[in-house]
């Protein structure tokens, strides 16, 4: 089955099973059935909520209502996963599920596997047993790194290919490109592999750090209530994140250290985390449509993997360049009211969660981009601007939040199949162009534009502030204290 209007990428020739069907999952299953061909018979869903089962069965799909959990994850997953002939596709996209376990079961069956975060067993989030460093992102992406390195190549899981983390780390090798070439740096594009060739152009090009700066500005037709915590994603999904300590990749031009800033002390020690939640730390950055505005530096996979990967060490191994890279989320306006009454009553949650979808949004645009800063032309925005009207007409059941994801899905999945046996990837070691070749058309108008702006402008105000003259692009004056 394929559908005529749409480029046809492969064939997946062994069984699919979706884990997880909320809001990306409903949304990935039409682009799975527009630009692949597969035995409708062998499709599955699992998923313990049958909310949206209607849209599975009238395809025909199996749906399992089962919770996949640490004790039933082998037996009930791999009689789906090998059912048939073929090399079959696992699509994790679903909450409170090891993506760890679940890729070394996939890889070792044989089985292509993707998912949008490294996503631990259920507990995880809100375990006051462990200590705060434990419950960070490094932690969980640290423990895939390192399955990666004792198990290198083999089956190809694609880690954490969602918008972001996923697709902005196309955007930042595009961005990369665009500046250089604005400056005047001749050097050639580096090979897609070559990741000391990555870093060595972002160290040339003179970037000090990279926000993930998102701007969200759907809305609803009715004011948000009191005790409702509204979003235009998985409320629990964000939730989780965002309880979780605020992480930051640490850039080698940074001068000043906050007060709740941690160290670790074992892996690439790419990142620092802050004794703080999230989703109450604010950043100052910039977008496209408001210019100047606030973003919450909510942990997430790629401020550790892009740190990482555009790391430039010496033959010792010792660090001489790393960018700062962090997430700066503006997300919708209720989603920053509901944190506001949230953190107002001590943390505790609202006890109706309201994922706003595309039936019920009014309009607005997810303005998803990076901002690579500090090069000598100052501030570079680049990234797509996708509204609500647009994504509705491209793709069915899903906002403009929710296409930027599944489309990345799509692309990753794509990019598995032409890459079978490539071991535990992340995006930013995939063939952006490639990538982005896939993705485009989901994505509204994607573009490139430089600003003037720094943290320092318009500042001081009325009231003195401790700021780093010297260095606009200090996280000094980028954290708002
Ligand atoms: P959602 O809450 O709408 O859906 C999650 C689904 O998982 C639900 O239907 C739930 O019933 C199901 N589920 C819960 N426990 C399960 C279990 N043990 N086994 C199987 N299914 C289970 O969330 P969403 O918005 O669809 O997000 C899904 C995942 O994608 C989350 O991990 C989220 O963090 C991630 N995400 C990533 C990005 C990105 O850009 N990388 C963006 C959005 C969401």
């Amino acid at each position: 089955m394929a559908n005529e209007d749409y480029p046809v990428y492969a064939d997946i020739t062994g069984p699919i099973v979706m884990i997880g069907f909320g809001s990306i999952g409903r949304g990935t299953l039409p682009l799975i059935e527009r630009h692949f061909t597969f035995d409708k018979s062998r499709l599955t869903v699992v998923d313990p909520n049958e909310r949206h089962r209607a849209q599975v069965d009238a395809h025909g799909y199996r749906f399992v209502k089962e919770a996949v959990t640490r004790e039933n994850y082998e037996a009930l997953l791999t009689p789906l996963l090998t059912n048939g002939e073929g090399q079959g596709f696992c699509v994790n996209l679903s909450v409170d599920t090891s993506s760890l376990d679940l890729m070394k079961l996939c890889r070792k069956l044989g089985v292509l596997y993707i998912d949008t975060v490294v996503e631990p067993w259920l507990g995880f989030y809100y375990d006051e047993e462990l200590r705060n460093e434990e419950r960070t992102n490094y932690r969980l992406r640290d423990a895939v790194q390192r399955e990666k390195l004792a198990n290198p190549g083999g089956t190809t899981a694609v880690s954490c290919c969602g918008a972001n983390p996923g697709m902005v780390s196309w955007f930042v090798k595009q961005a990369l490109l665009d500046i250089a070439r604005d400056t005047g740096i001749e050097t050639p594009e580096p090979a897609a592999g070559d990741r000391a060739a990555w870093a060595a152009l972002m160290r040339q090009v003179g970037v000090k750090g990279i926000h993930v700066a998102e701007r969200d500005t759907q809305y609803a037709p009715t004011q948000k209530p009191i005790g409702v915590f509204r979003n235009t994603w998985s409320v629990d999904g964000f939730l989780s994140e965002g309880m979780q300590p605020a992480e930051l990749g640490w850039g080698t031009h940074e001068k000043w250290l906050p007060a709740t800033a941690r160290k670790h002390s074992r892996g690439s020690r790419a990142a620092i985390f802050l004794e703080q939640p999230g989703a109450n730390t604010r950043v100052r950055t910039w977008c496209p449509t408001p210019g100047p505005q606030f973003g919450y530096l909510v942990t997430h996979n790629e401020a550790i993997s892009l740190a990482d990967y555009f790391t430039v060490r010496s033959g010792s191994g010792e660090v001489q360049f790393r960018p700062t890279c962090h997430y700066a989320y503006h997300p919708c306006n209720d989603a920053v009211l509901s944190l506001n009454e949230l953190f107002g009553a001590a943390g505790k949650f609202q006890p109706v969660h309201e994922l706003m979808t595309e039936e019920v949004l009014v309009e607005g645009v997810d303005e998803l981009g990076v901002l690579l800063f500090g090069h000598e032309k100052n501030a570079y925005w680049y990234g797509s601007r996708l509204s609500l009207a647009e994504a509705r007409q491209l793709a069915p059941f899903q906002n403009a939040t929710a296409l930027q994801v599944t489309s990345a899905v799509l692309t990753g999945m794509v990019w598995a199949l032409e890459n079978p046996e490539r071991g535990i990837v992340e995006t930013e070691e995939m063939d952006f162009h490639r990538c982005l070749e896939i993705q485009k058309p989901y994505l509204g108008p994607v573009e490139g534009i430089f600003t003037d702006w720094t943290p320092l402008t318009d500042r001081p105000g009325l009231f003195d502030e401790d700021l780093d003259m010297d260095d606009p692009w200090q996280f000094k004056n980028i954290l708002v204290r």
